[in-house]
């Protein structure tokens, strides 16, 4: 049981409560978190997440809600988002920049691009936060978030602390700080010519817009690449672009993303991805692992 007028006391941030998730997240499914939290700084957000803590009321910070598969009945406990508190890009007299949690990438690349910053270029039309960037290590035709990180500022436990990146455990679309809340992280990049910098980001726009489904709801990959393959190309041999599960499609553009056409719940795309498992594994005796995160279900629904 959540206990609304001890949160109100000292929360300054937005609540809402029985919040619908779906219009949260890429995928457009997912049902409703019991309170929605969006603290608007770090002494709001660290007395929050004591409290939630010490209270065991269970919580899931969530971005921009594009890497997450969210269950039809939605979350238990308290989703914390921090998009309006942490939408902050800063650069110092050394070059260092620090985005806030809640900025979007297309904006971080945006800031570094502007201040001649070399590096981030890759990273623009993943349309995730900052915070769920770092968590998930996130990257695109040969960049990830890490590569010219230096520290990432955080909530662990009940203490604000700060670490470097070589404690951040990054590695191919993940890192060790799952469980940890990300409110910042800063780094240091090369210096850059800004036209040839908008250059690659336009290419790789383009090339996202081409290649990926981008006109419907989806949640990116939704499978990790197994070392030295495309779980794109493993799907596609199987047959399966085109197959349907009620409203969720593997789409005919690209294997690996599954699109909702409207009405998908996450129990059609559970179901898809039971049969790209099995289907895959029979085949080439590949087990799949999942990128994207399931939120909301009691045990691994695809298991
Ligand atoms: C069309 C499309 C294309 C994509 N292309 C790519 C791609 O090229 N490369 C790639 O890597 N990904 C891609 N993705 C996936 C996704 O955009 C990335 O994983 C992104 O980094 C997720 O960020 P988010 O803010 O949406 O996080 P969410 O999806 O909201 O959350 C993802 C995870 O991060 C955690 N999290 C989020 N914020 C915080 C925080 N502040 N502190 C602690 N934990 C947090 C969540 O709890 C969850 O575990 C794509 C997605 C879509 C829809």
């Amino acid at each position: 049981m959540i206990a609304l007028d001890d949160i109100r006391k000292s929360f300054k941030g937005r609540i809402g409560l029985s919040e619908p998730l779906a219009r949260y997240t890429t995928f457009r499914i997912g049902g409703p978190a019991d309170i929605y939290l969006e603290p608007l700084d770090k002494a709001d957000a660290l007395s929050l997440i004591r409290y939630l803590r010490h209270e065991k009321i269970p919580f899931f910070l969530m971005g921009n809600g594009s890497n997450l598969l969210i269950s039809d009945e939605g979350i238990t406990g308290a989703v914390v988002n921090l998009e309006t508190g942490f939408n902050y890009l800063k650069i110092d007299g050394d070059g260092v920049i620090t985005a806030g949690a809640g900025v979007k990438l297309a904006k971080f690349v945006d800031f570094c691009i502007s201040n001649g910053k070399g590096g981030a270029e890759t990273l623009a039309g993943i349309p995730g936060t900052l915070g769920g960037a770092v968590i998930m290590n996130a990257g695109a035709y040969g960049g990830e978030i890490s590569d010219h990180m230096l520290s990432v500022e955080l909530i662990r436990g009940e203490r604000l602390v700060k670490i470097a990146k070589e404690e951040g455990g990054f590695a191919y679309r993940t890192s060790s700080l799952q469980g940890d809340v990300v409110l910042e992280a800063s780094f240091e990049f090369p210096a850059g010519m800004p036209e040839s910098m908008k250059a690659t980001r336009r290419q790789t726009m383009l090339k996202r817009n081409t290649s990926q489904p981008v006109q419907w709801p989806n949640a990116g990959s939704i499978f990790k690449n197994p070392p030295g393959d495309y779980a794109a190309r493993l799907i596609q041999e199987c047959g399966l672009k085109g197959r349907m599960v009620g409203d969720a499609e593997i789409s005919g553009l690209h294997a690996n993303f599954i699109i909702n056409r409207g009405g998908a719940t996450a129990r059609d795309v559970i179901d898809l991805i039971r049969i790209v498992r099995d289907e895959v594994k029979s085949r080439f005796g590949i087990e799949l692992e999942l990128e994207i995160k399931l939120v909301g279900f009691d045990r691994n629904p695809v298991e």
